[in-house]
């Protein structure tokens, strides 16, 4: 399944991590901290209304 440009996740990120790439939204790698310090999990996952989101 692949990213559908819903906008669920960017505002949830606490470190601005997600952003809109050339044809889905994609994390910059640099800047997740797979949500350490803000949420249990990782946030961005949890509101994927299509689970499309893997941290590598
Ligand atoms: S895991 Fe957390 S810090 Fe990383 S991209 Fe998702 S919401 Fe942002
Ligand atoms: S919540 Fe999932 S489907 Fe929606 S923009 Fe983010 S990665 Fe894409």
């Amino acid at each position: 399944m692949s990213c559908i440009n819903c906008d669920m996740c960017v505002p949830e990120c606490p470190n601005e991590a997600i952003s809109m790439g050339a044809l889905h939204y994609q994390v910059t790698a640099e800047l997740c901290t797979e949500c350490e310090g803000f949420y249990d999990k990782p946030t961005c996952i949890v509101v994927c209304p299509i689970d499309c989101i893997a941290l590598v």
